[in-house]
């Protein structure tokens, strides 16, 4: 069995990717319905991450600063500088967060034109 940390590392490299990803990937210009979907979702992924103490304090970071729904834009941005805020309570590098659409491109850009089967 591998080392708590390495697991612990793994999921969360797991997670931030869905993460990162699915916030490139929310509309441009969402509906009222979208908003309220991304918000909810995020509020519940604080909730039910398996490591308990990163739950509590990303809970804590969500209150102080709530998701981001306006576009997809200023989601992707919201969510580049909340995983900053974790990197830097763990002593990590910040991120550059300029690229961030391209950095996180699914391969599904072609779903929305219904192109490229
Ligand atoms: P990770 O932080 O996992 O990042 C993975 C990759 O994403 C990086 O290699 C980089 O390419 C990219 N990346 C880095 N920063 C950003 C950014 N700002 N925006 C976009 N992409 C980026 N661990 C703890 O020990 N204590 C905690 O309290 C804790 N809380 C967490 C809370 C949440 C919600 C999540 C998802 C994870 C948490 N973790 C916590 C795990 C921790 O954040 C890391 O995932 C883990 O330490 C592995 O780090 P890593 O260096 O491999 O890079």
């Amino acid at each position: 069995k591998m080392a708590n940390e390495t697991l612990k590392a793994q999921l969360g490299n797991a997670a931030w990717k869905l993460f990162h990803t699915i916030l490139a990937r929310y509309p441009d210009d969402p509906t009222k319905q979208e908003r309220t979907t991304l918000s909810q979702y995020i509020q519940l992924f604080g909730q039910v991450y398996p490591c308990g103490d990163c739950a509590r304090h990303f809970q804590k970071l969500l209150k102080k600063y709530p998701p981001q729904t306006k576009s997809r834009k200023t989601a992707a941005l919201w969510g580049c500088d909340i995983h900053n805020k974790v990197n830097e309570k763990l002593g990590k590098d910040i991120y550059d967060c300029t690229t961030i659409l391209e950095d996180y491109d699914c391969g599904c850009g072609a779903d929305e034109l219904e192109a490229d089967i």
